[in-house]
């Protein structure tokens, strides 16, 4: 059956359209993994949890030593890799309320996403996973850019389906409920069986078998939430790690563990319907190590929610065959917000008017047809807090708590044990000048908070 889509990237492409499909148009890839530490992954030295597929990404790619998030908590930190932006820009400066009844709890309107984009590209496009960017019927994926999602509108979720009792977010009743939430493919409720790293992998597969012979690109936006809490892993992973004598962490292995093998299989896929040349595979984490999971953040200081290196700095790596020289290491700061214009320059999309990407195509360094750094600086805001960071060279300035105005080289001091190492207070004050002429730029949070409570009773 030739479809709509087809037909329109079958003219576009007679056409020679500028942005759409030629043969070599590449696929897109992005598996996201939920509060994994910097040093969780083989490629970052870790010993105790064997993770070879994921490390087949970054040897198949690159390793990105310094690879950021745009924000220290799951919610803010994907509205930033989804738009390309910063997210204080548009105000997603906190975790949304999942309340279904709020609508302007999400990326707004006129701010694209990468499924938006892209679909104006000619892909197809589909969400496996955590969304937590609105729970509204107007952010559903299906709503914003996205053909397919099998998975689940909250921030978190358990992973026994057991544990799957409500029917939907209207049957929230008290906290965390909302991990408990039946599963949902496109618009309705299933009845999932599986383990849910499991089953998330085995849509991801079945979504790339699907692309078989299509003449459209595809996205596929993979956003395990393993390893966040609740740990919970099925007895298939935890044998694994029997020599692990630490419930927590043999727990967390486990998840880690679920997460590897389902890379293997998405890889396994691309591999068998030819695609892996022309496939673009992002690995990264939505923000550091948490402090209730058994992460390990080292050498970092700090966990998820601080602007520590341990709370910005992610297992960050990439492949791209042919494109990219394999076995690269890459040290320039990297961030999240460059996923979407690195594949916007292939794909041939553009910004939206007004609305320019912050992050940039990071192939031309790969192939070190750019020198230098992609970034002058990168910053981050709490919006709640006031507290602060900004990265310029190996030069970082941050408030965290009661630690106001420090300065690290990270280049002699990636543990930010020792502050003001060079001790030069003009830079300081350029740095925080820097920073507060970017904040100009930013807005006010734009909706309520996921701590804000709305599902008792009462209210509603
Ligand atoms: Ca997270």
């Amino acid at each position: 059956m030739i479809t709509r889509r087809r037909l329109m990237v079958l003219a576009a492409s007679m056409m020679m359209l500028p942005g759409i499909r030629s043969e070599d148009t590449p696929n897109l890839i992005v598996i996201l993994t939920d509060d994994q530490g910097y040093h969780d992954v083989g490629f970052n030295g870790c010993e105790d949890i064997p993770t070879p597929h994921i490390d087949s990404i970054a040897r198949n790619g690159v390793r990105f030593t310094s690879g950021y998030v745009s924000y220290p908590v799951c919610g803010p930190s994907r509205a930033g890799l989804l738009t390309g932006r910063y997210q204080d820009r548009f105000g997603f400066t906190t975790n949304p309320t999942i309340d279904p009844s709020v609508a302007e709890a999400g990326i707004p309107l006129e701010e694209k996403n990468i499924a938006e984009h892209l679909s104006k590209a000619g892909y197809r496009s589909m969400i496996v996973g955590k969304w937590h960017m609105g729970s509204h019927r107007q952010n559903h994926p299906l709503n914003r850019g996205f053909d397919e999602f099998y998975g689940f509108l909250s921030g978190g979720h358990n992973y026994f389906p057991e544990n799957y009792v409500l029917e939907d977010l209207s049957e929230v009743r008290k906290k965390w409920d909302w991990y408990r939430t039946r599963l949902i493919r496109n618009w309705e409720r299933v009845d999932e069986t599986e383990y849910l790293t499991d089953a998330l992998s085995r849509e991801a597969v079945e979504f790339i078998d699907r692309q078989a012979g299509e003449v459209s690109p595809f996205f596929l936006y993979l956003a395990y939430n393993a390893p966040h809490t609740p740990l919970q892993a099925s007895e298939k992973y935890l044998k694994r790690f029997s020599h692990i004598e630490d419930k927590s962490r043999r727990t967390y292995a486990a998840m880690v563990s679920s997460v590897d093998d389902g890379v293997r299989d998405v890889l396994a896929a691309l591999d068998r319907n030819g695609m892996t040349d022309n496939t673009i595979v992002f690995f990264l984490s939505d923000n550091g190590g948490a402090a209730n999971n058994s992460s390990n953040n080292s050498p970092l200081r700090g966990f998820k929610a601080s602007m520590w290196e341990g709370g910005l700095r992610v297992p960050f790596a990439m492949q791209w065959k042919g494109v990219v020289p394999a076995g690269t290491d890459y040290d320039e700061p990297v961030i999240s917000l460059d996923i979407l214009p690195t594949i916007a320059r292939a794909a041939g999309v553009g910004e939206t008017p007004g609305k320019p990407f912050d992050g940039v195509d990071l192939v031309p360094f790969l192939k070190g047809e750019r020198k230098g750094s992609p970034h002058e600086t990168l910053k981050w805001r709490v919006f709640e807090s006031g507290d602060f960071a900004i990265r310029s060279g190996d030069l970082k300035l941050l408030r965290e708590r009661d630690v106001d105005g420090a300065l690290f080289d990270l280049s002699k001091d990636v543990s930010e044990v020792t502050p003001d190492a060079s001790g030069n207070e003009s830079q300081k004050a350029l740095l925080r000048k820097e920073w507060e002429l970017w904040e100009n730029e930013l807005q006010p949070q734009a909706f309520p908070s996921l701590s804000d409570v709305w599902w008792n009773d009462e209210k509603r």
